[in-house]
């Protein structure tokens, strides 16, 4: 019988995350289970920095992006006396069960710190990447794809007004998912992400070729594409477009605040309620996604492998529908 769990978010914020709090925390009470929120991820942790969470502090919080536990990168737990310091902490507090809301980084840390104690460790999936094993979306990314597109539909009008080419930045150091998706949907003419190798001259090539009476020339690439980003591809291509007005913007990170969407609250209700029952039900090491319109575990080892690839025939789609 569980009497107390833990829960904190870690790494980048994603919106989402509070529907996730809210919904770990009104199972947790539900089945009698008393809940305590720590402060900034893992820095919580190792300084025993926590919240007590009842009805009333997950009250009003679902549409909020954010993450009221707030969170952090901690680069104290990737320490040998970090690890033991937050290992003091969750015994101090005699916990059934540590629930971790974040990304691969913040799993490969729940695996450090399984390694080191018996404590079952749970993790749903809290990123806008959208890149892990065992959940088809992560918290956030559903929320990141929409900003991302506004964002474009909003920047297609003054390209449009002014005949000009817009390369727009997306985030993603590793995964390009965010662009991919907002891309397609946005009726970019380009897209540039980490997934796929790209030749420049045929980039050139195809922007010289772009029929004159075209209404808009959008280029989505990620931050993390190896051509550098969004200032790099407009020094390289500029000297080869004359006649060209080129412009770059980056999106930043107005992708990772906003109301979640509808798709986000509902997925992060599931994954967090479920988080509760499978602690309960003596389950560990594993992160609770939604594969399939189905609650699945993934364990931690697995879910941390991050998605490499993606399915070529979308940029394909994306050069067909544009042309
Ligand atoms: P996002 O996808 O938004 O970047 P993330 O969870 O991947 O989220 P990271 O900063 O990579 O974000 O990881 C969160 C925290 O997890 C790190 O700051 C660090 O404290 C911990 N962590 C990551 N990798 C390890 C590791 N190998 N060992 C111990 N702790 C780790």
């Amino acid at each position: 019988m569980i009497k107390k769990i833990g829960l904190l978010t870690s790494g980048g914020d994603s919106p989402g995350m509070n529907a996730c709090i809210r919904a770990v925390v009104r199972t947790a009470l539900y089945h009698q289970i008393e809940v305590i929120g720590f402060i900034r991820g893992y820095e919580g942790l190792i300084d025993n920095q926590f919240m007590t969470l009842q009805h009333a502090q997950v009250s009003g919080i679902i549409h909020k992006g954010g993450t009221i536990l707030k969170t952090a990168r901690s680069d104290r737990f990737r320490t040998e006396a970090g690890l033991t310091q937050a290992i003091n902490t969750l015994q101090q507090h005699a916990l059934g069960g540590l629930i971790v809301i974040g990304g691969d980084g913040s799993f490969r840390g729940a695996i450090e710190l399984s390694k080191r104690t018996q404590l079952p460790i749970l993790g749903c999936a809290g990123t806008i990447d959208n890149d892990l094993i065992g959940t088809d979306f992560t918290i956030g990314y559903d929320t990141a794809i929409n900003t991302a597109l506004d964002a474009i539909d909003k920047i297609r009008d003054t390209a449009e007004s002014h005949d000009r080419v817009f390369i727009i930045e997306m985030m993603g150091r590793d995964a390009g998912l965010i662009a991919l998706r907002s891309a397609i949907a946005g009726g970019a003419e380009a897209l540039l992400i980490p997934e796929l190798h790209h030749d420049l001259e045929d980039l050139i090539t195809k922007i010289k070729s772009w029929r004159s009476n075209k209404g808009s020339r959008i280029i989505v690439v990620s931050e993390g594409d190896e051509v550098g980003g969004a200032y790099k591809l407009a020094q390289t291509i500029k000297p080869h477009c004359a006649g060209l007005d080129i412009k770059v913007s980056i999106l930043g990170h107005i992708q990772r605040g906003g109301t979640p969407t509808c798709m986000e609250r509902v997925n992060a209700s599931i994954v967090g309620h479920h988080a509760v029952l499978e602690l309960m039900n003596g389950k560990q090491g594993c992160l609770v996604g939604i594969i399939d319109k189905t609650v699945t575990l993934t364990p931690f080892e697995k879910a941390v492998k991050h998605i490499d690839q993606v399915d070529e025939r979308l940029e394909e789609l994306i050069r067909i529908l544009s042309h």
